[in-house]
């Protein structure tokens, strides 16, 4: 990861440039948020990035900090199999 992408947030700790601010807007952060993103570091993207889920706490509160609605996660629909009919062949 480059170097410049990262600023400190303490002594031992440091976070993705334009991450730790009221109004957070990652350096790697390409597109217009609310339209379309994408992560221009996916793959090399930190363990701490790779901890946010869509729709968790995280993932929320940058949400609402761009006035995004929050996401809920729904479970997916039930195809309408029975799985415990017994099939007869
Ligand atoms: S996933 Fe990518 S765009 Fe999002 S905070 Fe991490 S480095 Fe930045």
């Amino acid at each position: 990861m480059p170097e410049h992408y990262t600023e400190p947030v303490n002594a031992l700790y440091s976070c993705m440039k334009g991450t730790n601010q009221a109004n957070p807007r990652c350096i790697a952060l390409e597109g217009t948020v609310g339209q379309q993103v994408s992560c221009s570091m996916y793959e090399q993207r930190s363990s701490s990035c790779k901890e946010v889920q869509i729709a968790d706490e995280q993932c929320n509160k940058a949400r609402r900090a761009h006035n995004l609605i929050p996401l809920v996660l729904v479970e997916a629909a039930n195809d309408g199999q029975d799985p415990d009919f017994d099939r007869v062949s």
